[in-house]
């Protein structure tokens, strides 16, 4: 009895083939069209041959001793040369099947990898923190292009397979009405152990995920250049590369022992073949005996069995495939259904008009799969036009805040507000074409210096004029300078003639990205964490006057940025402790003057001195928001 759930498989499986076509057909479309027809005649052209050997053999047979005259010559000479042109013809073909197979395999590859960074790009953040969502994706980059392809080429072997098989089953049916069951009966076998491996291997492929992912992993730390300094220094070449033959050895074993059940049930599955072909044969021989079958038809049995089981065999390994690499694309649809959570609102409210004062309202926020809140019951507030720092510990949520200001989350519960009106009901896009940010991570980006930069505004071509104004807002326009190509200076040395940066010229170049785009609101992670004390200072000085007029908050474990701050936040475990002037902190007795002490005594001294000379006579107090 079919069950019900075995007709729910059957109906998804139909349903992603579906999907899997009209994947195919948004990727290549009108070439689908030629290529069917190449492959209908392709496919009709080895049965013709066979039909015209048996003329040939039993034209020959009939003039076999009779001497070489032209009229004895004539009738065999036709088939022959009709048999000739069908190969020419059949080899041209397969040059124009193999042109049409690439275009096609390069378009769809292309337009799956399209559509892999789009969704990629699409997701919400918390996508990248979920080890499902990566299993997911590794599936569907991995193998998505390469199943489509196949799928294709399966496809493309059914068809051709398909129309051969009907024309040679309409040759031998003449015979005996059961000699085209024979030749279907013999391929069973095959079929079976083609469709239980491929759902085996699937399977498997399915479980491993995670393993080839570590693998990849691994091998990403003793091949790359990131972590090849590390891997030096503390010897881990060692340690890795056993973790990866581990990693391989299990996957290696797991594989090898699938491939020797299929293999062994396959030579099975060829001797049944075998011995079908042979009793046909040997049924055919006996006839010819009896006077009741040509040597022609001998021929023509011989062919269209020999070339028929092949067939046979290869259009059910076609299908046993297409069925795998519709089990694979599966992942590709998974990962592309994936829908971000941060939704545009159905109807987006006006935006609001800079000045943008921030606020975040008792909010409550844990990341994805994390128990413990970052945020609790956490208000912050950014007045229009001001800067802002906020500072505390490690740990203590002060990046969690910018990330909900971008809205790269939503909270649990409260409100991130901009003038008054809550990100949630504009459009995240909006939203974010009005914030500039420098992350604590940033991208250090290969290109050149004027390009990377020029990445903080893509919209618009680049402005050099305003590629130069960045940099010296980034505090990176000299360095530039001196470099061998100015702004056109290749960065990053995986790409030819590239030159590379130290950590703290790349995190001014970021800055200088972050400032290129002429954003109302300026967020910066950890903007001076680079800085010895005194450039810190010469940039901050060059950072108040540019920011005039935009809202900013800096993020900083460094209180000699934090001072010049129109308003300081004390942050501790995901709340504001303290909030005020630096004055006015340090007036209180609390975390900021603790650690403002403290990083006083710890060497700072002679920075602060240096600063003070420099501090600008800010009016603003923090109790006044
Ligand atoms: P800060 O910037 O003050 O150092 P963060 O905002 O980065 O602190 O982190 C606040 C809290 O959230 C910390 O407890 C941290 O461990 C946790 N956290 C940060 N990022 C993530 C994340 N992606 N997933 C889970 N927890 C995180």
């Amino acid at each position: 009895m079919i069950s019900k759930k075995s007709v729910q498989s059957a109906w998804a499986r139909s349903y992603l083939l579906v999907r899997a076509f009209k994947l195919i057909w948004d990727g290549i479309g009108g070439w689908i069209v030629l290529w069917f027809a190449l492959l209908v005649i392709q496919g009709a052209l080895p049965a013709v041959i066979v039909y015209l050997t048996k003329i040939l053999v039993d034209r020959l047979a009939e003039r076999i001793g009779a001497g070489t005259a032209m009229d004895m010559i004539e009738p065999i000479l036709w088939p022959a040369l009709f048999i000739g042109a069908i190969f020419v013809v059949q080899q041209g073909l397969q040059s124009i099947l193999k042109w049409v197979r690439t275009a096609q395999s390069e378009y769809i590859q292309d337009h799956i990898k399209s559509l892999i960074h789009t969704q990629a790009t699409r997701v919400d953040l918390e996508f990248y923190e979920t080890p499902a969502f990566y299993d997911e994706m590794e599936r569907a980059n991995s193998q998505a292009e390469k199943h489509s392809v196949s799928l294709l080429e399966n496809l493309g072997g059914v068809i051709q397979n398909g129309v051969t098989l009907i024309a040679i089953a309409a040759l031998v049916v003449s015979y005996s009405l059961w000699l085209p069951a024979i030749l279907i009966f013999s391929a069973l076998p095959a079929l079976w152990v083609v469709v239980r491996h491929n759902v085996k291997h699937h399977e498997w492929w399915k479980i491993v995920t995670e393993q080839r992912r570590k693998a990849l992993y691994y091998d990403w730390i003793l091949t790359s250049r990131f972590p090849a300094p590390e891997v030096r220094v503390f010897n881990l070449s060692a340690h890795f590369s056993h973790l990866y033959h581990m990693m391989r050895r299990s996957l290696r074993e797991r594989r090898l022992s699938l491939l020797k059940s299929q293999y062994t049930a396959q030579l099975f599955a060829g001797m049944t073949a075998l011995l079908m072909t042979g009793s046909v044969m040997v049924w055919m021989v006996l006839r010819a005996l009896r006077g009741l079958a040509t040597l022609g038809d001998i021929a023509l049995l011989y062919q269209a069995f020999q070339q028929g089981q092949a067939l046979m065999r290869s259009l059910l390994a076609h299908i046993g495939q297409l069925y795998t690499n519709i089990l694979f694309l599966e992942h590709l649809f998974n990962f592309l259904d994936f829908t971000p959570r941060v939704m545009k609102p159905k109807t987006d409210a006006p935006f609001p008009v800079a000045p943008y004062g921030i606020e975040i309202r008792d909010v409550d926020f844990r990341y994805p799969g994390s128990e413990q809140l970052a945020l609790k019951d956490f208000s912050i507030s950014i007045p229009p036009g001001k800067t802002v720092a906020v500072v505390g510990p490690n740990g203590a949520g002060k990046s969690t805040l910018i990330k909900l200001v971008c809205r790269f989350y939503d909270p649990e519960k409260g409100h991130v507000l901009l003038n008054g009106t809550d990100v949630r009901d504009v459009s995240p896009r909006t939203l974010m074409d009005h914030i500039t940010v420098l992350f604590q991570h940033w991208v250090n980006y290969a290109g050149s210096v004027a390009d990377t930069i020029g990445l903080g505004e893509v919209t618009g071509g680049k402005q050099m004029d305003q590629v130069v104004e960045a940099s010296k807002a980034g505090g990176v326009h000299e360095f530039i300078d001196r470099l061998p190509n100015g702004y056109d200076t290749q960065l990053d040395k995986q790409f030819k003639g590239g030159v590379d940066l130290s950590g703290g010229q790349w995190q001014r170049i970021a800055l200088a990205r972050a400032f290129y785009r002429q954003a109302p609101i300026l967020l910066l992670d950890e903007p001076t964490s680079y800085m010895d004390p005194w450039e810190e200072n010469k940039w901050l000085d060059r950072f108040f006057e540019l920011v005039s007029e935009r809202t900013a908050i800096i993020v900083t474990h460094r209180f000699t940025t934090a001072r010049k701050a129109d308003l300081i936040y004390v942050m501790e475990k995901g709340k504001v402790v303290q909030s005020g002037t630096h004055e006015e902190l340090l007036a209180e007795t609390g975390l900021y003057a603790t650690c403002w002490n403290e990083q006083q005594s710890a060497g700072e001294k002679e920075a602060i001195r240096h600063v003070s000379k420099y501090a600008p006579d800010r009016e603003f107090s923090g109790r006044q928001v």
